[in-house]
């Protein structure tokens, strides 16, 4: 039985993990804590709504007070830490917010885990130590910096964050660490590379490439397209962090990867021979500054020492995406409102 925090449940990621763990462990009592930023959308969980063990708190994490009330108030014996602002371009136009909400925001988080004083039965560093509330942050590959053309990032390798995003992302993770070493408390990080599936923000690279595809409407795609990524589908990083809630050992490091690199013009070609559109709508635009060329994940470390792999086949997964898009035309519509409309046309401008 656990009573989990989940933070930014309103999100990508955050939705489909909510409603994964609500089918996968009826017994555990969900609280989803999200502020509903620009990206946060309550649509995204409508079926788990007045679920017996889900309950919504509309909250900031920067907020102390608040997120005291959440931890007294629930219980709490497992944090997922997925509230962040998650854009590397915003990051670029707007870099302020990242450091509050991604930085700061976890610092709160973490401190309330230390100071609710709750011991996770069967682990013997808690037992130990009598230590807070299980915390898992939720993390990028970006934190590593780029890659060259060969090898693939580990687990002990040097953070070389690039951008204020990523940057941001480092710093929290650095912190998440310093309670660990410093407070004894119980802890994971998990750092994973590019997530697609259904539920995601129009802005990221797969949905507005299907979007706009959709609409007929250009296709911007940064400098020569040749940058690398390792996709993963959103189903199997929210089973990574099932597997690391339950089989983590404390202080660990897990890489998240779905051992499938692409450059983007490939990905970007492949949805428009998937939707029937000629090639003339990719519009090549001015690269995104610091924009780090490959990154790629060695995910061994989580597949041999507790079980997990990714499932989902990238050809598969990006069907199964496309068609979510074209069936959930009013979600979409929904989101692309003045906010989104007015970022769209400052980024691309003449698109
Ligand atoms: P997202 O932008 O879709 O969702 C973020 C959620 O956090 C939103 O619901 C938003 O309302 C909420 N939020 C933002 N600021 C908040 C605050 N101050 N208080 C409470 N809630 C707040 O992001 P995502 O793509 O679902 O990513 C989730 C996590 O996974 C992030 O931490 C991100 O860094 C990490 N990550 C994402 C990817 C990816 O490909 N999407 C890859 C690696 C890591």
């Amino acid at each position: 039985m656990k009573n989990l925090l989940v933070t930014g449940g309103a999100g990508f990621i955050g939705s489909n993990f909510v409603k994964m763990m609500l089918k996968k462990h009826p017994d555990y009592k969900i609280i989803n804590v999200d502020v509903l930023t620009y990206a946060g959308n309550i649509c995204n969980l409508r079926e788990v709504e007045g679920a017996h063990n889900y309950k919504f708190i509309k909250a900031d994490i920067r907020d102390r007070e608040a997120i005291d009330k959440v931890f007294k108030g629930n219980d709490i014996t497992d944090v997922v830490n997925f509230a962040a602002e998650s854009h590397v371009d915003r990051s670029i136009v707007e870099p302020e917010i990242f450091l509050t909400t991604n930085i700061m925001g976890t610092q709160v988080l973490l401190e309330a885990a230390k100071n609710y004083w709750k011991i996770n039965p069967g682990d013997k560093y808690c037992k130990k130590y009598k230590s807070g509330v299980k915390f898992l942050q939720v993390s990028t590959d970006e934190v590593y910096g780029a890659l060259g053309r060969s090898g693939k990032f580990v687990e002990t390798m040097p953070l070389q964050p690039n951008s204020p995003y990523s940057a941001s992302k480092a710093s929290a993770d650095l912190m998440v660490r310093a309670y660990h070493e410093t407070f004894a408390l119980p802890i994971n990080i998990t750092r994973c590379s590019n997530n697609y599936g259904p539920n995601q923000f129009p802005e990221k690279l797969i949905p507005l490439m299907i979007n706009n595809c959709i609409n007929d409407k250009e296709l911007p795609v940064y400098g020569d397209g040749m940058q690398i990524r390792d996709w993963l589908h959103v189903f199997d990083h929210c089973s990574a962090i099932d597997t690391v809630v339950h089989k983590g050992i404390n202080g660990e490091i897990y890489n998240i990867g779905g051992n499938n690199e692409r450059p983007n013009i490939e990905i970007v070609k492949l949805i428009l021979k998937s939707l029937n559109k000629p090639e003339k709508l990719i519009k090549y635009v001015q690269d995104r500054p610091g924009h780090d060329r490959r990154y790629a994940i060695d995910n061994s470390k989580i597949t041999t020492q507790l079980g997990w792999c990714p499932e989902y086949s990238f050809e598969v997964g990006i069907i199964d995406t496309i068609q979510w898009y074209l069936k959930n035309h009013d979600w979409v519509k929904n989101i692309l409102n003045g906010e989104y409309l007015n970022y769209y046309s400052q980024m691309y401008t003449n698109i």
